[in-house]
């Protein structure tokens, strides 16, 4: 039978906006020591804002209609905010003809008859483009926490944007308590080390992994393991499922995508990720109940 303690474990926990799927993982957090953040939708809102666009070829309007053209079908956050910016302009996007999501890279898309690709400078690169900028101007971008994305039509460079998405107040806090508590706080990301790092330091988290391929926060989790910690993961996308479920404890923002939640232990029914350090905090009190 599971005892009062954990009952009332959970039920505070609930208080405070943390659903636990079991009981039985309210007593594993008490021995976490070590907290995986993904970085877009869990640290950030998820919601960025495209701050600049800039073409090479052509006008900066044609640029961003067939970026928003060739990310039409992906549910990314970045492809969310390209369609929208457009949509705001008043531009007419055209819906793709052929559409590939390439997780951890971008998107690669016929609109119009052109081939576009939109993502990372690998991307571009892995295509046969190289995106031709000053690599201290997007270095400056990236500095102020934005992700550049560059973009290629019919295999020729074509130009970028810079979207910036917005830190709450509450990831800030959450680190800090996350620190008080003993917690290691990692975060892992598939964006750029500029970005991570910019957007890191603003909250305090010291130990950053950027460029990480979905597949690579799997492994980067095991060898935390192998190391002996204990790790809870908290993500919010289709990509983070796998770490989430790879974790001692997964826990999926509650905002975040099907798949997040189905594959974590855990739910933040609140967008705040102070969450996470009540539910050590309970996990402990509730350990040091039973025994
Ligand atoms: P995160 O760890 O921040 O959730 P992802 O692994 O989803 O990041 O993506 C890593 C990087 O790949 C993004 O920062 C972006 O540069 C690029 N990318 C991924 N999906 C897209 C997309 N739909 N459109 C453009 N770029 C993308
Ligand atoms: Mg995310």
């Amino acid at each position: 039978a599971t005892p009062t303690s954990v009952l009332v474990g959970t039920g505070r926990a609930a208080q405070h906006g943390v659903l636990f799927k079991e009981g039985r993982h309210l007593e594993r957090m008490h021995g976490v020591d070590a907290v995986v953040l993904d970085k877009t939708g869990t640290i950030t809102d998820g919601k960025p804002k495209l701050i600049e666009c800039e073409a090479r070829e052509g006008s900066a309007e044609r640029l961003l209609r067939l970026a928003a053209g060739a990310e039409w079908n992906s549910e990314h956050p970045l492809a969310q905010a390209v369609v929208s910016a457009a949509v705001s302009a008043g531009l007419d996007v055209p819906k793709p003809d052929r559409f590939e999501a390439m997780p951890g890279y971008g998107v690669r898309a016929v609109v119009e008859g052109r081939q576009v690709l939109v993502g990372t400078r690998r991307l571009l690169q892995q295509q046969g483009v190289a995106a031709r900028e000053d690599p201290e101007r997007i270095g400056k971008l990236e500095a102020r926490r934005m992700t550049v994305l560059f973009v290629a039509v019919d295999g020729r460079y074509a130009g970028f944007m810079a979207l910036q998405d917005t830190i709450p107040a509450a990831s800030r806090e959450a680190v800090k308590r996350l620190g008080r508590l003993g917690i290691e706080v990692i975060m892992m990301t598939g964006d750029n080390e500029r970005t991570a790092k910019a957007i890191a330091g603003e909250i305090g988290i010291r130990r950053v992994q950027a460029n990480m391929l979905p597949e690579q926060k799997v492994e980067a989790i095991r060898k935390l393991q192998r190391e002996g910690r204990t790790v809870a993961m908290v993500g919010d996308g289709m990509n983070d499922a796998a770490a989430l479920a790879a974790a001692d404890i997964g826990i999926a923002v509650g905002t975040g995508t099907d798949m997040a939640i189905e594959a974590a232990d855990v739910t933040l029914m609140r967008r705040s990720l102070t969450g996470v350090a009540s539910a050590v905090r309970i996990g402990r009190k509730t350990i040091a109940n039973i025994r």
